[in-house]
Formats: structure tokens, sequence, C-alpha cells
């Protein structure tokens, strides 16, 4: 028996990509599925692969009423709600510097990443605090706890994620409706293709992206880049009754990269003072 068996979710994002690995594993744990995103013909194809425990339903996370409409849906299709997963999300212009940043896409990128996440919560939380309980699996980045260069608006938005999933665990508590977020590391998706671009070929992307790989590994404690499925097997558990237990908690799905860097700065030091006393017949 899956450790989904019986449950109604609903994934949004889940077109493709993390979503989509989302879904697939949710569908093998035994539950019943609404994927929602914007691109019909991608939804509905993968809908249609998945088999008859998931549907398909346009949404735009950043519009309340089709949220609402999106939970009324899997109601109506699948009589209940279990698992709200709240995994759509956009990047935005990746900006170098803030001093280049127009901000042009501020509004958008904090709308569907961080109000998006904040209407499917309360909307799916009404109907899970009826009904005794529910999960919530809210899906952060790294880049809410890394601080660093470019994509500032998204860092901004999901390190609001994070401090809304641990106040609403707080909140939802007596409900019974539990609260988590996952941080996904370095997972090749459309989200973190850095081999797009018109001008390239697929073996030029590859090899773009390859380059990409080397300098990720570099610097992360388990040397390669995640799979979809790596957060999906979380996402899983957070929803399940195994995790009953867990709330307000953020999780890194990262490869150790929040546990610090891999980068041996004391092994350079030494190194440096070894080979500076050598070279002047000190050592
Ligand atoms: P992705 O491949 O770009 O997929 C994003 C999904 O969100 C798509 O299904 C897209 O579908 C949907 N979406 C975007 N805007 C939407 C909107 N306004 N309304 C409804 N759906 C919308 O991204 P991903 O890499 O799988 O990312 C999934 C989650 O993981 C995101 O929350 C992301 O921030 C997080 N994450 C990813 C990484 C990574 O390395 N990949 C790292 C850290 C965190 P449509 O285009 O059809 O709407």
């Amino acid at each position: 028996m899956g450790q989904l068996e019986g449950k109604v979710a609903v994934v949004t994002g889940g077109t493709m990509g993390i979503g989509a690995a989302i879904a697939e594993v949710f569908v093998e744990e035994g539950a019943r599925v609404v994927i929602a995103g914007r691109n019909a013909e991608q939804g509905a194809a993968l809908a249609q692969r998945l088999g008859a425990s998931v549907r398909y339903r346009r949404t735009d996370v950043a519009q309340r009423d089709q949220v609402q409409a999106l939970i009324d849906f899997a109601l109506a299709e699948f009589g209940g709600l279990d698992a709200m997963v709240n995994n759509a999300a956009i990047t935005g212009a990746f900006h170098n510097r803030f001093l280049d940043d127009d901000m042009a896409d501020f509004d958008e990128v904090v709308r569907v990443n961080l109000a998006g996440v904040m209407y499917g919560s309360q909307i799916a939380a009404r109907y899970m605090a009826g009904q005794g309980g529910g999960a919530i699996v809210n899906l952060s980045s790294i880049a809410a706890e890394v601080p660093g260069f470019a994509l500032l608006a998204y860092r901004a938005a999901k390190a609001g994620v994070e401090n809304f999933t641990r106040s609403l665990a707080i909140d939802l508590g007596e409900y019974g409706v539990r609260v988590n977020a996952i941080q996904p590391g370095h997972i090749p998706t459309r989200n973190s293709d850095f081999g797009a671009h018109p001008g390239l070929t697929a073996a030029q992307s590859a090899e773009l992206n390859a380059i990409v790989d080397t300098i990720y590994n570099a610097d992360q404690p388990l040397k390669r880049r995640g799979d979809p499925r790596d957060v999906a097997y979380a996402a899983a558990f957070l929803a399940s009754d195994r995790a009953a237990y867990i709330t307000g908690q953020v999780i890194a799905v990262d490869g150790g990269v929040t546990a610090g860097s891999a980068f041996n700065q004391n092994k350079l030091l030494s190194d440096a003072r070894r080979d500076y006393l050598a070279k002047l017949g000190l050592e």
C-alpha cells in the first residue's frame, strides 16, 4: 500500500519540472491528484499520461478566484482534499546585480511565488480545517536561505514563503492542518536551465549545462545535481500520515548545499603557508 493511499492532492505548477514529478510520485503512492498550471496543452497531456487518477485544471495561481475554482474542482472531481502542494513559481529575469534590475517583473514574481502560495494555503486550509486535518506543502528554495547575487525578488518572495509556512503552522495546528516547506537545491528543470538560448544547438546547450554542473558540484557535498523526484519523495512524505507530527518545518533537499560550503578554506590556507615557508627554505 502506498503512503498516500486514498488521499486527494492538488499540485500547482504540476504541468512540468518538479511539480510534474510530485504528481507522478503521488500517483505511485496511491493518491488522486489535480495538477494545475497555465499551459493547458502540457497539463492535459501529462494528466493523460499519468492516468485515471489525475485531472488537469488550468489555473493562474496569482488569480485568487482561479485558485478557488481549482480547489472547488478537486472537491467536485475527487470528493475531498488532503494535501495542497503550492509548487508553482517563476524566477523572473536573471539580473546579476541589483543596480541593473529594472524590477519590471517584481510584482509578478511576488504575486505568483508568495501571494499564490498564500491563496492556495488559505483556500485549501478552510476546507481542511472543516474536515479535521490536512497537509500543506510549500515549495521554497535554498535561495531563501542562502544570500547571493541575482534573482533578488525571487529570493525575497521565497524567504516570505518560509516565514509564512512557519506562521501558518502555528495558526492552523489546532485544526490538525500541518504546514511545511521544502527547499530544493540545484535541480535541472526549465526554471534552472542555463543552456536555454535560441542561438545554441542541443549539443551546445548540453555542453554549457555540463560546465554549470561542474561549478555546482564543486561547492556541494553530494556531487550531482538533484532530480525532480528527489524533491517529490520529500513532498510525498510531508503530505503523508508518516509526517503526522511534523509541522512548521523547512526541509532542504539540496545535496547538502545549505549544510555549508564544500570549499575547504583551511586546506588552501595551510597549503599556502607551507608553500610560502618552503620558498624561504623554512620548511
Ligand atoms: P519549472 O520547471 O519552471 O516549472 C514551474 C511550474 O510552475 C510549471 O508547471 C508552470 O506551469 C507553473 N507556473 C508558473 N507560473 C504559474 C502561475 N502563475 N500559475 C500557475 N502555474 C504556474 O520550475 P521547477 O524548477 O519545477 O520549480 C518548481 C518549484 O521548485 C518552484 O517553486 C521553484 O521556485 C522551486 N525551486 C526549484 C529549483 C530548481 O533548481 N529547479 C530550486 C529551488 C526551488 P505553466 O507554465 O503551465 O503555468
